[in-house]
């Protein structure tokens, strides 16, 4: 039976316990129904979720959290498949695998949706597949992966792989969930070419270049040089880790290994100087303010006089009758009262 995308049967309503009891006696089904109610906006299944995430959240915590990025076709699906099924054969790990994908809230299209990329991971008892929300906006999807860490953590899951695409704003929102976080890149190309912002690879702890199979030697060395120069340029981490500049073949899986070798430094090191529980405490404070954020706006445009108020005055505003500034003061002060 397929574990993703199981929808909630019409007017089928779980209680809290139904989910806690089925993460505790990991079964599976049950977990992906769970996230399917995190994923849900229905106030009714909201509340139930949030439940589920309080019992959920003293059994969390006891995962490596690992982003993936890089553009499409660079072969992320690829690399999570092998590096999952290493992790499994070799290192006993039980694997989730979690996806962002900004633009499945607008296409409707999902990454990880092609489930035959992972055959191994789909069909591994120890391991749990699940492709982006196909609806919603990114702060909505984002949450929703969030969330779904600590009922995946709840469960046993012990290495969870964040998967987004490398070309937007999603990074950020990764960066925040994961400890280790790994930008996957081609040696052909240059990194424009390649559609990587500055930004992305700033955050990368690790840069990959796949496909090494297909690419002369030479030019993967020089790539592999090329990207070790940038990352020098950019300050140093806070918590003393140098980004590691590794190559692979996700096809063969030569350079899987070294790549787990990096992520496991990089834990020792990051666990050794306090700084991987530091950026986790950070993210949660992160993650508190982004939600009151969020909770605080929706709050804000769902009231009824400001959606009335709202459609004239940004009328107004338009036709330059009041200023932006001035018609913001006369909603928020409406609101107040
Ligand atoms: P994604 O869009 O980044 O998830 O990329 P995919 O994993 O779907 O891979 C895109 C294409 O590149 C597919 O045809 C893969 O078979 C191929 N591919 C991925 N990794 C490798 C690799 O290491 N070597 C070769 N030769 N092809 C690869």
């Amino acid at each position: 039976m397929s574990l993703i995308n199981l929808p909630l049967k019409k007017n089928q309503q779980f209680d809290v316990k139904y989910y806690f009891d089925g993460i505790q006696n990991k079964d599976l089904t049950i977990l992906s129904k769970a996230i399917t109610l995190l994923e849900s906006i229905k106030a009714e299944h909201q509340l139930i979720a949030e439940e589920l995430i309080e019992l959920c959240l003293p059994f969390s915590g006891n995962s490596l959290r690992i982003g993936t990025t890089g553009v499409p076709g660079v072969g992320k699906s690829t690399f999570i498949e092998a590096f999952g099924k290493f992790l499994i054969e070799t290192e006993h790990k039980k694997i989730a695998v979690l996806a962002i994908d900004p633009s499945s809230t607008k296409s409707k299209g999902s990454i990880l949706g092609d489930k035959t990329r992972m055959n191994f991971l789909s069909t591994s008892p120890n391991a749990f597949v699940r492709p982006s929300p196909s609806a919603g906006t990114l702060g909505g999807v984002a949450k929703a992966t969030r969330e779904s860490i600590i009922l995946c953590e709840a469960f046993g899951f012990d290495t969870i792989i964040i998967e987004t695409v490398g070309v937007g704003q999603s990074e950020t929102e990764v960066n925040s969930m994961v400890d280790f976080f790994l930008l996957l890149m081609l040696a052909g190309a240059g990194d424009e070419l390649q559609g990587i912002k500055r930004g992305i690879m700033e955050m990368a702890d690790a840069i990959v270049i796949n496909k090494t199979d297909i690419e002369n030697a030479n030019r993967v060395k020089l790539a592999q040089q090329h990207y070790i120069n940038a990352l020098h340029l950019f300050p140093a981490n806070e918590n003393g880790w140098i980004p590691k500049v590794e190559s692979c073949s996700a096809i063969n899986t030569s350079g899987i290994p070294a790549v787990w070798k990096i992520i496991t430094q990089y834990k020792e090191q990051t666990y050794n100087n306090g700084c991987f529980d530091k950026k986790r405490k950070q993210q949660a404070k992160y993650w508190l303010s982004e939600t009151i954020n969020s909770s605080v706006l929706a709050m804000f445009y769902n009231n009824p006089t400001i959606k009335l108020l709202l459609q004239k005055i940004e009328k107004d505003v338009v036709d330059g009758k009041t200023s932006p500034f001035k018609a913001a003061k006369i909603l928020l002060d409406h609101y107040k009262k």
